[in-house]
């Protein structure tokens, strides 16, 4: 394939960039990196009343933090008559192409392809009512019914100019042939037919002018010059229609690629109420705000579907670009296993530097606080802008969670004491002869030099005693921990205590001891 390849992601802005048009957007962007093409974005707002105001920027900002930046398209949205574009294809917002279209519903009509209709919702609703039957439910609007209905086919020319007069509503319709096969070539599916019996005579030009997602759609696939369009199975359906509008336009049609669905674990189409019940997130702003890892995100998405074609899973985006090919996208459904994810997430987590994780932390408490309060006591403040600390603490749980704002949730107590400990294991560990014990260890490690309150050190003390008392090591560490901690169970002890600083163990030592 020569340089000339150029794809185009171009979404609706009906609502937030879902994790699914993300995916769409990361396998054009792959496919045009590829061939050395080009990847368009180009918003298709021509649908007024499902028009969201921030979905827009939803888009942009979504791609810019998954890396996927478009060789042309809208730059940043601003006021409607104000956008800035990059690329010689724009305006890259259909709602500012509407005259195009226009012309292109016409010159249809008048090849003939295309005609006037002039039917209200009623008439079209009474014409259903009259011909539903058991075997044709819902009848449609097509080559068997046109005929009985008001279009610029059954009026007669002076009905017509009185309509045009009266500046009477119309939309512009696909006249759809009869008893036709059309048939193309599906890049992911191979051969794909559809009868035109099954095809609605589509709407092209609505009553207020603008062109319907079908007509704009092939209209600018065309003008933009794009090669391969490559978008979600919804769409399949949609292709006939794209593919008889291409014919009567006098245009070739780009290739095509169906993407599999994206399927939930417990198995259907993974939609918005779904994947909320099996708490997954949906829109791509969810992922930013979770702080998911960019690079995790993307690399899952690319196996949500496609394959490198053997068993490497953590792919590096170059590597992607170099493997990607649509014939190694599968075409049965895609299972969003969010485990899946959570494992990428760890793995990618795990391979960024502490100081590079503590700094995000830094962040996500500046804007959120810390997880269950309202406010941060002065030691949580401190502790909250020590970077050195807040690396430390990374360190102790990087191993341990999946997700960043999991290290406050799970790292809670080294910002603060606890609050109250874990009942069970007070039970289990917190005998009668506890408190002289961790007394004991307590005194020992007052003593130390603050040089000396190291994890090696706080060991070897506690070792001696325990040795001395011929007790297990778990007599005493389970009640340091959970007077310390809080709980039960958490990363390593005396490394846990280092960092938290010798005034500030020997404290909790006493609270417990008192409490306990
Ligand atoms: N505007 C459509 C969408 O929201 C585009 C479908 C296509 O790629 O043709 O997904």
């Amino acid at each position: 394939m020569s340089s000339k390849v150029r794809v185009r992601f171009a979404p609706s802005p009906t609502g937030l960039l879902h994790i699914g048009g993300l995916r769409t957007a990361l396998y054009n962007y792959l496919f045009a990196r590829h061939h050395g093409g080009t990847f368009v974005l180009r918003i298709e707002d021509t649908d007024q009343a499902r028009y969201v105001e921030e979905a827009g920027q939803d888009i942009l900002e979504s791609l810019a933090w998954a890396g996927l930046h478009p060789d042309e398209g809208p730059v940043a949205v601003r006021d409607e008559q104000e956008q800035e574009y990059k690329g010689n294809y724009g305006p890259y917002h259909q709602s500012r192409r509407r005259d195009r279209y226009a012309m292109y519903a016409s010159q249809l009509v008048d090849a003939g392809y295309a005609y006037y209709a002039y039917d209200t919702v009623e008439e079209i609703e009474s014409m259903r009512d009259r011909l539903r039957t058991a075997e044709n439910p819902n009848p449609k609007y097509d080559a068997q019914t046109r005929m009985q209905m008001r279009n610029s086919l059954t009026l007669s020319e002076p009905e017509l100019q009185e309509l045009l007069e009266e500046g009477a509503e119309y939309v512009v319709r696909l006249k759809v042939p009869a008893g036709e096969t059309v048939q193309f070539e599906d890049l992911v599916r191979g051969p794909v037919s559809f009868e035109t019996e099954g095809l609605d005579d589509q709407v092209l030009l609505k009553g207020d002018g603008l062109p319907t997602y079908h007509l704009a759609n092939v209209v600018d696939d065309h003008g933009m010059e794009i090669t391969h369009v490559i978008r979600g199975e919804e769409w399949l359906s949609s292709a006939p229609k794209h593919i008889l509008l291409y014919r009567y336009l006098g245009w070739e049609p780009p290739a095509m690629a169906h993407l599999p669905l994206i399927m939930s674990p417990s198995g259907g189409k993974l939609s918005k109420r779904k994947a909320e019940e099996e708490g997954i997130p949906v829109n791509v702003r969810d992922y930013r705000r979770e702080r998911y890892d960019r690079d995790a995100v993307v690399n899952f998405l690319a196996l949500l579907g496609w394959s490198p074609g053997d068993d490497r899973e953590l792919l590096t985006l170059e590597e992607m670009i170099r493997d990607f090919s649509v014939e190694r996208v599968g075409k049965s459904g895609a299972i969003f296993d969010f485990k899946k994810l959570l494992w990428f997430n760890e793995q990618y987590m795990r391979n960024r530097s502490d100081a590079e994780l503590a700094a995000e932390l830094e962040e996500l408490i500046r804007e959120r606080g810390l997880p269950g309060k309202d406010s941060l006591t002065e030691m949580e403040q401190q502790r909250a802008t020590d970077t050195d600390f807040l690396a430390g603490v990374v360190r102790l749980l990087k191993e341990r969670v999946s997700l960043l704002p999991e290290f406050l949730e799970a790292g809670a107590f080294f910002f603060d004491a606890p609050v109250d400990f874990d009942e069970k294991s007070v039970r289990k560990g917190w005998k009668e002869d506890t408190p002289a014990r961790v007394s004991l260890y307590r005194d020992r490690i007052a003593g130390l030099e603050d040089a000396a309150f190291r994890a090696d050190e706080l060991k070897r003390i506690l070792t001696e005693i325990v040795e001395a008392e011929g007790v297990g090591f778990g007599k005493l560490m389970m009640p340091l921990r959970v007077a310390v901690t809080g709980a039960g169970s958490g990363p390593d002890l005396f490394e846990t205590l280092e960092l938290l600083g010798r005034d500030e163990v020997l404290q909790r030592l006493g609270t417990a001891l008192e409490k306990l």
